[in-house]
């Protein structure tokens, strides 16, 4: 969070204006910023992450099926199965857990209209062959990049692949607006048209071309997303300087491994995925959590379940049929990483995670 001062002074203004909502000045001047980090101006800014890709699955008319990932968070899938779609879960890939490219082919139908990628824990997707795949089939390709904001890859912004992307601004995203989000597009023309969706399909004061719903930011949220967006660039370097020294500490460990970032990317740190193989580390995935919680240590299970185990899905999918994402579910476990996190906290939580491993041999 910035400092209250520093948040008083960029809502202060509003007490004059008393334009609160509906695309005010500060709405405006943050997607300008914006514009800047995501290389685009085609942006349509949003109340949430996930109302923005509800919103881009509108925009698109898409219908049938969408092949997917089941290691995400509950948004991705249910924006799909909320908007009538149904989703078809590919595999992911065993180095960096993003889509398995190779999975995709065999699912695409006749009814299949759009492949739905998550740059998971900021990991960019193999976002060339998908890309690939999505033109030799003429499918649309639309990426949840909710962690990979301020990522980029030779120089390219993470809001550059595919025909949309959505992020979130979240409070526990690496850049937030309290609550927020965000479509970028890449045809211009339809920004206009996020923005009907998300304004009641309010083209004009006697006009309502279509049944949107309600999704607007408004001017206290994007009051602190530009403050919050002063501080990014510290932001990020203070939390690479934790994920070094988790580096330091767990690379080569047996039985831990971290995925690595690639050749050219510049990435945001937005969380510490460890995998850790019980076989060769001496301890499972449960194990550790717990060892971790009694030293006073946060843990999170992200993501565990996969979605095609909720609940909610009941009897929809079958978990075995992507065994990577399966099995990875069950060996990962995200570590604490914040930007005031301390050198010395990560060695306590290293400490902690590899005497887990050492207890049980
Ligand atoms: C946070 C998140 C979302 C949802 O964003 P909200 O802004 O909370 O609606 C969607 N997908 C992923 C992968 C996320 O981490």
């Amino acid at each position: 969070m910035p400092s209250f001062e520093e948040f008083v002074a960029e809502i202060r203004p509003l007490w004059d204006t008393r334009w609160l909502s509906n695309r005010g000045a500060l709405h405006r001047r943050l997607e300008s910023e914006l514009g800047t980090r995501f290389q685009t101006s085609n942006i349509a800014l949003f109340s949430n992450g996930h109302l923005a890709l509800e919103a881009i699955i509108e925009a698109f008319e898409l219908t049938g099926e969408v092949i997917t990932t089941p290691f995400t968070f509950a948004s991705t899938s249910h924006a799909l199965v909320r908007k009538g779609l149904t989703p078809v879960f590919a595999d992911i890939r065993e180095e960096d857990f993003t889509l398995d490219p190779a999975s995709i082919e065999a699912l695409i139908t006749p009814r299949t209209t759009a492949i739905l990628p998550v740059h998971v824990y900021g990991n960019l997707c193999d976002v060339d062959e998908i890309q690939r795949i999505a033109d030799q089939h003429g499918l649309k390709v639309i990426y949840d990049a909710a962690h990979s904001f301020g990522v980029t890859r030779n120089g390219r912004s993470s809001a550059m692949f595919g025909d949309a992307s959505m992020f979130s601004f979240h409070a526990t995203k690496v850049f937030h607006t309290i609550e927020g989000g965000a479509a970028v597009v890449k045809d211009p023309q339809l920004v206009e048209r996020l923005y009907e969706l998300q304004n009641f399909g309010i083209t004009g004061p006697e006009s309502i071309s279509t049944v949107g719903g309600n999704a607007k930011l408004n001017e206290l949220a994007a009051a602190m997303g530009l403050c919050n967006l002063r501080m990014l660039d510290d932001e990020i370097a203070r939390r690479k300087t934790a994920y070094d020294t988790y580096r330091d500490r767990l690379d080569g460990v047996a039985g831990l491994y971290i995925p690595s970032i690639g050749e050219g990317v510049v990435h945001n740190y937005p969380y510490l995925p460890v995998q850790i193989n019980p076989k060769r580390f001496g301890a499972n995935r449960d194990e550790v959590f717990a060892a971790l919680a009694v030293n006073g240590v946060g843990a999170r299970k992200y993501f565990a379940p996969l979605v095609s185990e909720f609940d909610a899905y009941e009897g929809r999918f079958d978990p075995a049929d992507t065994p990577i994402a399966l099995r990875i579910s069950r060996e990962i476990l995200a570590l604490p990483l914040y930007a005031n996190l301390s050198v010395e906290d990560v060695n306590y939580i290293c400490d902690a995670l590899l005497a887990a491993g050492v207890r049980q041999q």
